[in-house]
């Protein structure tokens, strides 16, 4: 069996690894200060990936997602995932986009190894969307869906943060896209990351968002087959071909079946979204270590995995918001 275990018994397999803190929107419940952007150097460069990765892959690692900021601001993410792909003991990499670029860039990612995509929408709407993100690309996620479908980076996955009162309105109408594409649409519990003005009253439990389907659109059927390593359940509504997910950090709590740790785009080791323990690599490996050095680093970060989050007790935001770490 692959991974590695923390100290809470959980096996670590997967990594997240963010390339980038730019980002092309500017989503509401994601970017709150403007943080100065890391500057090229900061940043680690494809290898210095490809190194953490190797050691990763020691230790156990199996599934890789890149992410970011938006990953696809960043020039040729192709590149990098030929590097990974060809790397022994990597049996999946995909990609959690917003969609705005990927469009131009599917061909090439499938062709680099890349095997799906998420792409994250919370609007149907083109106002609603402006309102959201900051900007007027809703066309260009839809050529995105369409083209990630068409190329074959599927199951294309579409990741919905519901807001109460600003979204939630839209859940059927989400549901409803699973019945006729073969697309896994998942609800997502919004965090409470930033300082939203509202605090978190936005939230909207997936309790609740399944039981607007179900009275709506039928029962939903539980899904055993999944594809990928996360945290959500899936369902099926009656003759749809496609699934509906579940991701419910903050009513679900699931830190419990753990399974990932993250890279963040200026080379941090992040065990835990929530947390703000990091452990620096990046020094490590511009200071010429290797690998052994690296996968003990890694260790260190696993020993530093909390067993569990504290949304729902004395949580206030860290020092990272949601693009500087990749979701
Ligand atoms: N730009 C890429 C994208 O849009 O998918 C990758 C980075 S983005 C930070 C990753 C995911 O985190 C997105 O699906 C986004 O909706 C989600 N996200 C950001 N802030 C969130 C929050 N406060 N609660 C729940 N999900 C959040």
């Amino acid at each position: 069996m692959s991974g590695f275990l923390d100290i809470y018994h959980r096996r670590i397999d997967y990594m997240r690894i963010s390339v980038t803190d730019r980002c092309d929107l500017n989503c509401i419940y994601c970017t709150e200060k403007a943080v100065p952007r890391l500057s090229h150097d900061d940043i680690l460069r494809y290898e210095e990936i490809q190194k953490i990765v190797q050691a990763a892959v020691r230790l156990g690692v199996r599934g890789l997602r890149i992410t970011g900021g938006e990953p696809l601001v960043r020039p040729n993410v192709s590149a990098l995932v030929n590097l990974l792909v060809n790397m022994k003991d990597i049996d999946d990499i995909t990609l959690t986009t917003n969609g705005t670029l990927l469009y131009k860039y599917a061909k090439e990612l499938k062709e680099a190894g890349l095997k799906r995509v998420n792409i994250s929408l919370d609007t149907l709407k083109k106002e609603r969307y402006k309102e959201i993100t900051g900007s007027d690309r809703l066309g260009e996620v839809f050529s995105s869906i369409e083209a990630a479908q068409e190329i074959g980076l599927t199951p294309v996955k579409i990741n919905t943060v519901v807001m109460r009162e600003m979204n939630d309105d839209e859940v059927i109408d989400f549901a409803r896209m699973s019945i006729s594409n073969s697309w896994n649409v998942r609800f997502i519990e919004m965090m409470p990351l930033v300082h939203m003005k509202s605090g978190n009253n936005k939230l909207v439990s997936v309790a609740e968002i399944k039981a607007v389907i179900e009275k709506s659109l039928g029962i939903l059927q539980p899904c055993l087959t999944t594809s990928g390593r996360g945290p959500a359940k899936y369902y099926r509504l009656p003759h749809a071909e496609g699934t509906i997910g579940f991701i419910g950090p903050v009513t679900e709590c699931f830190c419990n079946t753990c399974n990932r740790f993250r890279l963040t785009a200026d080379g941090r080791l992040r065990p835990c979204l929530l947390e703000d323990d990091e452990i620096d690599i990046k020094t490590s490996i511009r200071t010429g270590a290797n690998i052994d050095t690296l996968v003990e680093l890694m260790r260190q970060a696993a020993l530093l995995k909390r067993k569990g989050h504290r949304l729902n007790g004395e949580y206030t935001p860290g020092q990272r918001q949601m693009w500087q770490i990749g979701g």
